[in-house]
């Protein structure tokens, strides 16, 4: 006979999250930067009467279990209420990119078949372009301190419309948002996260030597929450009770900047680019902003530089350096050094810490190349393979289904390589690859080099078709503001740590580098540009 566990069968979904917020939680605040810049001031407590209140509105609007809501907003309250309202309605929360074109919006919101949309009022232009590519929704409920224009509904009175129904039972395994892959790398594909998926995730996110969020902290989230769910740092923040700080439209350095300051965040996420910025104005004016001391920025979507991980410990704040995608809920690697290597080889530790990680709890890695699992040699490269509760297993519609292997793994299509610590480094992805001669090239370790050079603020390397060769390097850099370097330097500066063949053919300087959406470099793009570059050779 199997003898049957004793303990309650709870499922794990995010009411359980609003209703502590609500009960233990419900004084903590949670700022908002409006678009007239006023600080709106909130709190988990009325935040989650306003999420029921929605679950219920969208109820009485006939959203049921596994409905699509669309959201095109920025970093806010409002924004947080979906987060929770739309799945206690049954819902899924649906977060466009409102940084995509409005041709790819209206493509993947007609691919998720969004019923309704939540949108801020100050991205009314970008919508009607979405509405007039092709995408339909049924009702368009619009955000705003104004009240909504005319011809749209608003959100208050959406809210005050909810009817006294009940809400429907959800299970653990039920849907509860939904993110579409950026497409750096191919057409958007969609990911459904489950109840329980970000549950595990966000329990998991918030351990000490993973992200280290508590009630201690206050959160600011840089990057959007139409980002893989802005990490899932708000379901976090939610949970353990930190004060959330949500920048709004603004994320230029001195905005950031002002809200780090005047709201003493401890911790903040984004991407590279966002600490670049914010790097150079502390460095234009050092004195200016008063930072809470040991203040964290969690950094991830692209590799942080060992640079900037070094300069910002010289400025008392302290990179956390993470690995994800889309797929894997996000949170996949962190890095963070062993206990028994803190305060030894200083040089080493800085290594260990612009790599991408370890794997947290739950989550198991592998690294495979032909020869099957590479050894932990710091040199043998492979495909970096994932598993775990928020891994996703497949996309949504059963696109692409070579991404997983057939003893199931997810094939995050990064190149990587594993140390003696068990630190994986991302070398590149397998598309950005550069063929030469038949041998390999890694595209990112040479950007990695190029901006550990003092005068290089950025650096990208593509492959360029090349009559001999098939491909060869190509680097377009950008140099700091001021700082002088020539070709010659910086092939110099990176030519010891890599075989000859490696070292770039050009190295041309730009003004800036294309970015896509979630601010990686756009190599597809100056891929096309410098096409022709090597063709006489
Ligand atoms: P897309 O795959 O379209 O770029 P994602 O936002 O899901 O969209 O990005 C996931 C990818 O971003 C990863 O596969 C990896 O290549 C890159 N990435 C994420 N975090 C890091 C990091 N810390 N270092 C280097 N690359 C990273």
């Amino acid at each position: 006979m199997t003898a049957l566990a004793t303990m309650m069968e709870v499922p794990l979904t995010v009411e359980l999250v609003l209703d502590r917020a609500q009960r233990w939680m419900k004084d903590v605040e949670v700022v908002s930067r409006r678009p007239d810049r006023r600080l709106h001031r909130t709190t988990y407590g009325v935040i989650a009467v306003r999420a029921r209140r929605l679950a219920r509105a969208l109820v009485g609007a006939g959203i049921r279990p596994g409905d699509r809501v669309a959201t095109l907003m920025w970093n806010h309250a409002e924004h947080l209420e979906a987060y929770f309202g739309i799945p206690l309605a049954g819902g899924v929360t649906h977060t466009l990119n409102l940084r995509l074109h409005p041709d790819e919006i209206s493509y993947i919101a007609t691919d998720a078949r969004d019923r309704l949309v939540i949108v801020d009022d100050v991205l009314l232009p970008l919508f009607d372009k979405v509405v007039a590519a092709g995408a339909t929704f049924e009702r368009v409920i619009v955000v705003g301190s104004a009240g909504a224009p005319e011809g749209y509904e608003g959100y208050e009175a959406f809210l005050d419309s909810a009817p006294d129904v009940g809400l429907p039972t959800i299970a653990e395994s039920d849907p509860l948002g939904l993110c579409y892959t950026s497409g750096t790398t191919g057409k958007p594909k969609g990911v459904l996260y489950s109840h329980r998926s970000t549950i595990l995730h966000t329990l998991v996110e918030a351990l000490p030597d993973s992200l280290d969020l508590s009630r201690s902290d206050t959160l600011l989230p840089v990057v959007p929450m139409f980002h893989v769910n802005a990490w899932g740092l708000p379901f976090a923040a939610a949970m353990v009770g930190a004060k959330l700080v949500f920048p709004g439209p603004y994320l230029d350095p001195p905005s950031v900047l002002e809200l780090l300051e005047s709201e003493r965040v401890t911790v903040a996420a984004g991407v590279p680019t966002i600490w670049l910025g914010i790097r150079e104005a502390l460095d234009a004016a050092p004195a200016k902003w008063k930072l809470q001391p040991g203040l964290r920025m969690i950094v991830g979507g692209s590799a942080a530089p060992e640079q900037m991980i070094r300069d910002f410990d010289r400025l008392g704040m302290q990179l956390i350096h993470a690995w994800g995608m889309t797929e894997t809920s996000p949170i996949g690697l962190v890095a963070r050094v062993p206990p028994h290597l803190e305060g030894t080889d200083e040089a080493l530790c800085y290594r260990l810490r612009a790599k991408q990680g370890v794997p947290p709890p739950l989550v198991d890695v592998c690294v495979r190349n032909d020869d099957g699992d590479v050894p932990a040699d710091d040199r043998t490269s492979g495909e970096l393979m994932v598993r775990g509760p928020w891994i996703a297993s497949a996309y949504v519609g059963g696109h692409s289904p070579d991404r997983w292997t057939s003893d199931g793994w997810f094939r995050t299509g990064d190149v990587a390589r594993v140390d003696e610590h068990g630190f994986v480094q991302l070398t590149d992805r397998v598309a950005d690859l550069i063929k030469s001669g038949g041998e390999w090239i890694a595209s990112q370790e040479l950007e990695n080099a190029l901006m550990g050079h003092p005068a290089v603020r950025e650096a990208a390397v593509i492959g360029v078709p090349h009559a001999k060769w098939s491909e060869r390097p190509l680097a377009a850099v950008v140099l700091k503001p001021g700082a002088t370097a020539t070709a010659e330097d910086l092939r110099a500066h990176i030519a010891a740590r890599f075989p000859k063949f490696w070292l770039p053919d050009e190295i041309v300087f730009v003004d800036a580098i294309p970015r896509t959406s979630a601010g990686k470099f756009k190599k597809t793009e100056l891929r096309e540009t410098y096409r022709g570059h090597y063709s006489a050779s």
